[in-house]
């Protein structure tokens, strides 16, 4: 079986991607599922919840200490809206995935991703990608879980992705 994250570099490499609660607010969730499927890639895990605290602190566990870290859990976990974790499978989907949010900061986020077309906080960027491969196995094992992650297959898949 597969590792979680997938293997890097080919067609079962995972990224966790979630629209964050001021996203879901904004009506953002079809917008990013339709850029991530029209680019060809598999959606392998959907939900909809509110993180409690601790998740949200472990999943930014490397920005503790940072002067925004606790309004960051908050707007994350008080379930003023709930927040939309997928995971998406495809070539260089951890990447990829990055350059179609665009930068942290949407002001330097290139026209045409999603930060720069509907953001300019980078305190209500709407979005997470996990950066690195190891981020994608301790996101996607942290928010879904092996269970929670479906692997079908795609009947579009030869038309799409190739390994070679
Ligand atoms: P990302 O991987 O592009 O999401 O960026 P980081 O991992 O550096 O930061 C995680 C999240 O923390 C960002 O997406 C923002 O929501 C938040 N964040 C980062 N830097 C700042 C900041 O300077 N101010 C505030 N308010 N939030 C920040
Ligand atoms: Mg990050």
């Amino acid at each position: 079986t597969i590792p979680i994250a997938g293997v890097k570099g080919t067609t079962t490499e995972r990224t966790f991607i979630a629209v964050k609660p001021d996203g879901v607010q904004r009506g953002l969730v079809g917008e990013v599922i339709s850029r991530f499927e029209r680019r060809g890639y598999k959606l392998v895990g959907l939900k909809l919840l509110v993180p409690s605290k601790a998740l949200v602190e472990q999943h930014y566990g490397d920005l503790k200490g940072r002067p925004f870290f606790n309004g960051l859990v908050d707007y994350m976990s008080n379930g003023k809206a709930p927040v939309v974790g997928m995971v998406w499978q495809g070539k260089d989907v951890i990447r990829q995935g990055r350059k179609l949010l665009g930068a942290t900061n949407p002001l330097d986020s290139e026209p045409g991703t999603l930060r720069a077309d509907f953001c300019t906080a980078v305190g209500r960027n709407c979005f997470h990608g996990s950066d690195s491969h190891e981020a994608a196995t301790s996101e996607i094992s942290l928010w879904f879980g092996e269970k929670a992650v479906f692997d079908w297959k795609q009947a579009l898949e030869p038309w799409i992705a190739s390994d070679n």
